[in-house]
């Protein structure tokens, strides 16, 4: 077995020239964040607010903190005052209560949009139709303390590479189509697509991402 800073810079020097390293500490102890951070790891991603806020309070505050999970809207006040991206929107009134509580912070808060392109019916996110229907929507226009950086999008957990090869090409399709049809107003410059997991993340890079969210791969299984 490695440990956590062998294995962050090995994914630093196969990911990095393209894509920015999200290390995954869903589940695992403030020490190996601790051990990542002391390797120059930054940018870390959790599933839970409560959980993220936690470690947020004990770690040092030059770390770029990553919202990647399905997020209840009453929790959303939690995180507002710190984090740095929340790659998991996934409805219309989850982003009005980011925008408002974004607002009562004084800050932009910096969003992907989620989008479903994964053969299951339990991951969260829009389809094309209703990412264009939001962006075309009066009330998301006049949120200005939200930024929508890009999208986000899971692949089928599935061993078969084809699969998960078409469901990013159809992410990086749609986010082709959005950033040429200038659906967004220039002040979002929308950039990032967030692609790619410990299973995944090569055919992400293959197929355009820009940011991958990497786990089990740095830090070892999950209980
Ligand atoms: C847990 C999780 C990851 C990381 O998964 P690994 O397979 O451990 O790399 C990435 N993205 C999301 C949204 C996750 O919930």
């Amino acid at each position: 077995m490695s440990t956590i800073k062998e294995s962050l810079l090995r994914f630093r020097e196969s990911v990095q020239p393209q894509a920015t390293l999200v290390a995954v500490s869903k589940t695992k102890p403030i020490s190996d964040l601790e051990e990542a951070y002391a390797a120059g790891q930054r940018h870390f991603g959790e599933n839970k607010i409560q959980e993220m806020t936690e470690k947020w309070e004990h770690l040092p505050k030059d770390i770029h903190w990553h919202m990647i999970g399905h997020t209840q809207r009453n929790k959303v006040k939690y995180m507002a005052p710190y984090v740095h991206l929340i790659h998991s929107i996934d409805s219309p009134r989850l982003l009005k209560e980011i925008n408002k509580q974004a607002k009562k912070n004084d800050r932009v808060i910096d969003c992907l949009l989620q989008i479903h392109i994964a053969r299951e019916d339990s991951k969260f996110g829009f389809d094309e139709e209703e990412l264009i229907a939001l962006l075309n929507d009066q009330a998301f226009k006049d949120y200005k303390n939200v930024q929508i950086k890009g999208l986000m999008g899971m692949a089928t957990f599935t061993d078969n590479h084809d699969q998960v090869r078409e469901e990013f090409q159809s992410l990086a399709a749609t986010f082709e189509k959005i950033k040429n049809d200038e659906l967004l107003d220039s002040r979002h410059n929308f950039t990032e697509l967030s692609m790619g997991m410990t299973g995944d993340y090569e055919v992400a890079l293959e197929e355009g991402s820009t940011m991958v969210r990497i786990g089990s791969a740095i830090f070892g299984a999950r209980d």
